[in-house]
């Protein structure tokens, strides 16, 4: 901001700063978010909010919020899914906050021109539905050790671009999929990629 005070005329000058004051902002909120979402937690006053929603938009929100970012490193996104009840009850924004953590990180952690698939499936089991969120990329995969340490509390592994992250977002994801009954897994190989599934138990409605 300071400098673009002092260029305010040079049109190009302005639209580098203004990108990067973008970029900035939106890493700073995202640190503020982790930070409150870390002290809720810990302090035990995380709650959901189950009301109805829709599978189908959530997949759709969740796709465009990704698309621009995927876009930006020319990654092929594919979305594919197998839903047979879309109408659920859940904590909607909760699961869109997982999954974006998850795809964000699918995305710094994959090279230019790599594929990340998003897939949703559905299962029923009596009057549940069993919904697994999967996202798969061809990145750069973590080793055994990294694997085993993801969930921690600011824990970064040796592949991570530190700039770009603060340790906190898988530490969150996993106690908010635990406060939804559900399960997550990470498999991974390093040099080939990583698969994250995460599986939820949700009632019609
Ligand atoms: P951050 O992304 O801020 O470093 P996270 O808690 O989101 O923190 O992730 C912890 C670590 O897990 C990352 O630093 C990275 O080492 C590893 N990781 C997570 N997702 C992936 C992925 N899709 N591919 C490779 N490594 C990953």
């Amino acid at each position: 901001i300071h400098l673009m005070q002092q260029n305010i005329g040079d049109h190009e000058r302005m639209t580098g700063y203004l990108r990067k004051s973008d970029s900035t902002a939106k890493y700073l909120l995202s640190l503020v978010n982790d930070i409150l979402d870390m002290s809720k937690l810990q302090s035990d006053k995380m709650v959901l909010v189950p009301k109805p929603f829709s599978v189908d938009e959530l997949v759709s929100t969740t796709e465009s919020l990704m698309r621009s970012r995927m876009e930006d490193k020319e990654i092929d996104f594919r979305v594919e899914t197998s839903i047979i009840c879309s109408n659920l009850i859940g904590d909607d924004m909760r699961i869109e906050q997982i999954l974006v953590n998850i795809l964000g990180n699918a995305v710094k952690f994959t090279p230019k021109g790599g594929r990340v698939i998003m897939r949703v499936l559905q299962s029923a089991e009596g009057e549940r539905i069993l919904t697994t969120y999967q996202v798969e990329d061809t990145g750069c995969g973590m080793s055994p050790e990294t694997g085993r340490h993801i969930f921690e509390k600011f824990y970064q592994g040796d592949n991570s671009r530190a700039r770009e992250g603060n340790g906190l977002g898988l530490s969150i994801v996993r106690r908010i999929v635990e406060l939804h009954s559900g399960v997550i897994v990470y498999k991974s190989e390093l040099g080939k990629g990583t698969v994250c599934t995460l599986t939820e138990p949700g009632n019609r409605w």
